[in-house]
């Protein structure tokens, strides 16, 4: 008998950059005369934090050109079309590269155009959310709103932040984000993930947030989860990242159930998933093992995508069209 189809899922959380699979990056650092170490496959078997930031570092570095931007996007609307992913919104930190002399226009083409040939080649819908690092200047972080709104016809929807959420508070960026919605983007920054309630608080405040990459630690403060759920904001939640970086000390102890008793709407996503050694079904399977259903996660995560209003009723339909209970 064959395998049953998979559920159709939405991922309103996946880093491009951390989604290179070996056999990609080998490709894009031949490509660019990269050196690369020989053990590539151990080097991707996560270890601990500081172990996620070499090999970050490592496969950030290799990708240099559009044509390498565009195949990471591809490769991995490849790699979730096979878990039955049907529409994603995916990040990408381009200050970061613009820093290692690639050009703004290269990068952010470069994953226009993958998203692009992902519908094609795979029926995937790609949307676009890059972020600002925290620890990014003000003209850093303007630069990346400029650009976002430069290719939003060409998928980009919103602007994130992103990085040590600990040493840096959103604050700061509320000029940025500002800038962002009077141009026409959303805007989904990450918070609550190793900083508390105050950190989620200020992106709602501060930067106007759309929806919460992460979130989690929302659960410290029961004003803030009924405030959140009488919102409607929706939570990007990572169970199995959560796990490796240390952030819920195991998955058992995820407060996913906690805030989906709540009320809060969740969705289910992989961060960094070739990093993190997961993948959208593994993420899936640790979400129904905290009581998430897969229709449950769609249904949060067509709640919270920020897509326009054609591709929104397709992916209404999609859902509705599914024998969730078969
Ligand atoms: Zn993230």
């Amino acid at each position: 008998m064959p395998a049953p189809e998979p559920f159709p899922k939405i991922e309103l959380h996946v880093h491009l950059e951390g989604t290179v699979r070996p056999d990609t990056l080998r490709e894009v650092a031949k490509r660019n005369d990269y050196a690369l170490p020989g053990d590539l496959e151990s080097l991707y078997r996560f270890r601990d934090f500081a172990h996620f930031i070499e090999v970050w570092i490592l496969t950030t570095n290799a990708l240099q050109t559009a044509e390498d931007f565009r195949q990471v996007v591809t490769d991995y609307a490849a790699e979730a079309a096979t878990h039955g992913a049907v529409y994603l919104e995916a990040i990408f930190s381009p200050a970061e590269r613009v820093v290692r002399g690639v050009d703004w226009d290269a990068i952010f083409s470069g994953y226009c155009d993958g998203a692009e040939e992902a519908r094609e080649l795979h029926g995937v819908e790609v949307r676009l959310t890059p972020d600002i690092y925290r620890g990014a200047t003000a003209e850093q972080a303007e630069q990346v709103v400029r650009y976002s709104a430069k290719y939003r016809e060409q998928g980009v929807v919103a602007v994130g932040l992103g990085g040590l959420e600990a040493e840096f508070p959103p604050e700061p960026y509320e000029p940025a984000f500002a800038l962002a919605e009077s141009l026409g983007l959303g805007s989904v920054p990450h918070a609550g993930e190793v900083a508390g309630p105050a950190s989620v608080r200020g992106a709602l405040e501060a930067l106007g947030a759309d929806r919460l990459r992460h979130g989690i630690r929302s659960v410290e403060d029961p004003g803030l989860v009924s405030e959140l759920a009488g919102r409607g904001t929706v939570l990007d939640v990572c169970p199995l990242s959560n796990v490796r970086t240390g952030v819920v000390p195991s998955l058992e102890q995820h407060p996913l159930p906690q805030l989906v008793a709540a009320g809060v709407r969740c969705s289910i996503s992989t961060d960094d998933p070739a990093m993190f050694d997961t993948d959208l079904a593994r993420d899936y399977e640790a979400a129904a093992s905290l009581g998430v259903s897969p229709q449950a996660a769609y249904e949060a995560g067509l709640a919270g995508a920020l897509c326009d209003d054609e591709t929104r009723a397709r992916l209404r339909q999609v859902g509705d069209a599914f024998p969730w209970d078969r």
